[in-house]
């Protein structure tokens, strides 16, 4: 039987002592592959959660490099690793704080055209994708490659003051999905954290509820985000949340369409 090294047991002793973790829970962490796309303010505080929690395999995709601008809030970066691939400055970054698991990184942007064999074979062997981007066109490709592999997604977004997260599950067949939520392909305009700001703290507590969920998620927990749209007011700290149903008319996941 699988069992922890005496290592694992001493550095996750946190989860152990957890009804809904223990060493069954740590070993499904172990074997798991998540894949975070977007290495940012989001993605930062996504890896250093699942590379701590003991995840054995983390996917990391993003095209940018390391500015000075980005260290107001993707804290996963230093000053030193300035003009770095922000893929490699993350790799290293995760190697140092836990060595017991494997990243790959992938210094490209997400396009899984077939033409692109390497993304789209970590597509199909992922267990879990997490969604740390800030545009609406790259959203829509990666919802979309979730549902056609049936691979849960973790979705999450912050800007100025607000921040969102809602999850989907498309190897349940009621599951809604990204689409169902925003059923258009474009914005108007590009919003993202460059152009509109946002506080670092803002995208800290998103990202680190995309880990959590992620997290009870592997261990087969409930994960109060699925099929829920969470808005959370940086202002007021307050939470609105709304269901989501799935669109039986949804051009992504309907099989009616
Ligand atoms: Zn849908």
């Amino acid at each position: 039987m699988e069992k922890l090294t005496d290592q694992e047991y001493m550095r996750y002793s946190s989860h152990l002592l957890l009804e809904g973790v223990g060493e069954q829970g740590q070993l499904a962490l172990r074997n798991a592959k998540v894949l975070i796309v977007g290495v940012g303010g989001l993605g930062a505080p996504v890896a250093l959660y699942l590379a701590s929690a003991g995840i054995g395999h983390l996917y990391l995709v993003d095209d940018d490099h390391v500015e000075l601008s980005n260290l107001q809030r993707q804290i996963i970066f230093t000053q030193q690793q300035l003009k770095q691939a922000k893929v490699s400055a993350a790799k290293a970054s995760l190697s140092q704080l836990n060595p017991h698991i494997e990243v790959t990184a992938f210094a490209q942007r997400l396009t899984l055209e077939s033409a692109n064999n390497e993304m789209l074979e970590m597509f199909e062997q992922v267990d879990l994708v997490i969604d740390c981007t800030d545009n609406m066109p790259t959203r829509q490709m990666i919802n979309k490659y979730c549902v056609m592999q049936k691979i849960p997604l973790i979705v999450g977004a912050g800007i100025r003051m607000e921040g969102q997260l809602i999850s989907f599950n498309a190897k349940k067949s009621d599951s809604a999905c990204y689409h169902c939520l925003y059923p258009f392909d474009d914005t108007a305009e590009a919003n993202n954290c460059s152009t509109s700001g946002v506080l670092g703290p803002l995208v800290g507590i998103v990202g680190s509820l995309q880990a959590l969920e992620a997290i009870k998620h592997l261990t087969g927990m409930p994960v109060s985000s699925l099929n829920r749209l969470m808005r959370f007011d940086g202002k007021t700290l307050q939470w609105q949340h709304f269901s989501v149903v799935k669109d039986p008319q949804c051009a992504v996941c309907s099989a009616n369409v």
